[in-house]
């Protein structure tokens, strides 16, 4: 358990669902272990189909009480027109620095190929979240506090073509992940939306889970190795 001031994992989102979507099984989880986990979200999701700004910021007060994570931070740098920027490094660096996290989650940095290819938003999320966890550390950056060493940053929303490298088993947790996606009532559970967003993120459980012979999962990538100890720990799936 961390003490009052900071968090063991910032998840961070381009729009004010992002975290929910990719990360809030596992942010269920830490929760239930007791760890801290706050969120930050890059922009207010005004160019959303469903929903205004004011509905979407009610909505994530709703969905982060169920995952039991704090809202650290929400900027308004531009729904579809997110970018990285020294002034956008600073300012997530400036929460990492408040923060102090062991763990960052945030978007793959990478742009993916065809239909499918990943929002430029979410792009642009992950490189302002690596470059920032990279700046939090200098100890001359124009920030107030301490440097601080995030140890991991692991990503999500990975494009078609990249493999997670870990599966978090969230199988015990499906039911309120569900119940936090479905505060986001302007984006899943809007009626004139015709496409049924609940169902094709639970099959995007479902096919992480399948990978790892578990039944609902949330898939990430760690861009350096993942050290382990004893390598049969990797071959224990009885507790699926
Ligand atoms: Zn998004």
């Amino acid at each position: 358990m961390s003490n009052s001031e900071t968090y063991d994992l910032i998840s961070i989102g381009a729009h004010p669902d992002d975290v929910e979507v990719g990360t809030g099984g596992v942010l269920i989880d830490l929760n239930r272990r007791g760890y801290r986990c706050g969120i930050v979200i890059l922009t207010q999701g005004e160019m959303g189909t469903g929903g205004t700004p004011e509905i979407r910021a009610q909505e994530i007060r709703e969905a982060a009480d169920i995952l039991g994570a704090d809202i650290l931070a929400t900027f308004d740098w531009g729904d579809s027109r997110l970018e990285d920027s020294y002034e956008h490094r600073l300012e997530v660096a400036r929460v990492i620095r408040a923060a102090k996290p062991k763990i960052v989650l945030a978007p793959y940095p990478q742009v993916g190929h065809g239909r499918r290819q990943s929002h430029p938003d979410h792009v642009a999320a992950g490189v302002i979240a690596v470059n920032a966890t990279n700046l939090a550390v200098l100890k001359k950056a124009d920030l107030p506090g301490e440097g601080h060493l995030v140890e991991r940053v692991f990503h999500y929303f990975l494009p078609p073509g990249v493999t997670p490298n870990f599966v978090v088993d969230i199988t015990p947790h499906f039911d309120q992940w569900i119940e936090a996606l479905s505060a986001h009532k302007s984006q899943f559970l809007n009626p004139e939306k015709s496409k049924d967003y609940i169902d094709t993120l639970t099959m995007m459980a479902r096919s992480y889970g399948m990978q790892v012979r578990c039944k609902y999962g949330q898939g990430f990538y760690a861009v350096e190795p993942i050290v382990v100890g004893d390598i049969m720990s990797l071959a224990q799936t009885d507790e699926h």
